[in-house]
């Protein structure tokens, strides 16, 4: 592309943002709850972009990768409330409060959080404060961990004749184990997405193994999905725990479990580990989905 397509298209994406901040503006006084996508820079939605860029206070998670940071005024103050599961710099009450102070005191604040702000987010109950107080809140959705790390791998979350359907699960309760419907998770023909579910992967493992789901059930483990250092660790269900401790997996990362990750493709990312035979040369045969136990491979 020559300098003056370039230059066009520039303009193309500056009008587009110009009409939706004359639609849409970014006022005083209000909070957007922003999704800032799975760490890709270019995951994220213009609309978070151009909130983002007219923030005042821009409160934020771990989760928020260093470019979409980067993208943040250098003149807007960024308060860090670190959500880690172990290490909560700010309690979800303080959260809230710093919200609505910091836009009772006429800022333009932005609430930016990893993924999408109501999928395991804790966005709701910062949005319901808003509401209580007065705060007009605004969301802007993104992308959340499941469908940007599983499709930019090459896992199709759902599959015509592998998966009806797809479910995004906590790992961990609010009270540590989660109390779920284990025989229906359990169900055939759908693919389970577990978030937060690292350190409780064993017991996920055993209990979707004890309520029918086959020892061979194909699993993956998506670490720092889309971002450079992305780490994609397949091998099946029995072996979960034994492959997340054998590679050190850190958080965030993600547990996928279902027929579809026989599907993936080696090639489809950069760093790559656990090729089965059949998946060395690349493309996946649809037509065998047995998955077997993999060989550690780095690529
Ligand atoms: N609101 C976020 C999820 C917050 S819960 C979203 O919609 O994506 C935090 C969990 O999300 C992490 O423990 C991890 O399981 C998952 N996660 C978030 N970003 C991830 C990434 N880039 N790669 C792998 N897992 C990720």
């Amino acid at each position: 592309m020559n300098i003056l397509e370039t230059s066009l298209q520039e303009q193309q994406i500056a009008r587009l943002l110009a009409t939706a901040n004359r639609r849409d503006p970014v006022s005083r006084g209000e909070v957007w709850l922003t999704g800032a996508g799975p760490g890709d820079v270019e995951l994220l939605t213009l609309k978070a972009l151009r909130v983002i860029q007219q923030a005042d206070v821009v409160v934020f998670d771990r989760l928020v990768s260093a470019p979409v940071m980067a993208l943040i005024p250098e003149d807007a103050l960024r308060i860090d409330v670190g959500k880690s599961t172990r290490n909560h710099t700010l309690g979800q009450d303080e959260i809230n409060l710093l919200l609505v102070d910091l836009a009772r005191a006429g800022h333009r604040v932005v609430r930016l959080k990893g993924g999408d702000p109501f999928v395991f987010g804790r966005g709701g109950e910062e949005m319901a404060f808003c509401q209580q107080n007065g705060v007009p809140c605004h969301i802007v959705p993104g992308i959340t961990a499941a469908m940007g790390c599983a499709a930019a791998c090459g896992i199709p979350l759902t599959h015509r004749s592998l998966a009806q359907s797809v479910r995004f699960v906590t790992g961990h309760g609010a009270q540590g184990d989660p109390d779920f419907d284990w025989s229906a998770l359990a169900m055939a023909n759908q693919t389970l997405v577990f978030y937060m579910g690292i350190a409780n992967s064993d017991n996920i493992s055993q209990k979707l193994m004890t309520h029918g789901l086959p020892a061979l059930t194909p699993v993956a483990v998506i670490e720092r999905g889309t971002q450079p250092e992305q780490r994609v660790i397949t091998g099946t269900l029995d072996s979960l725990g034994q492959i997340i401790t054998e590679n050190q997996v850190e958080t965030p990362a993600l547990l996928i479990v279902g027929d579809v990750v026989g599907m993936y493709r080696a090639k489809s990312a950069p760093q790559v580990y656990g090729l089965s035979e059949n998946r060395v040369n690349g493309f996946a045969d649809i037509a065998d989905l047995s998955f077997q136990q993999t060989t550690m491979v780095q690529g």
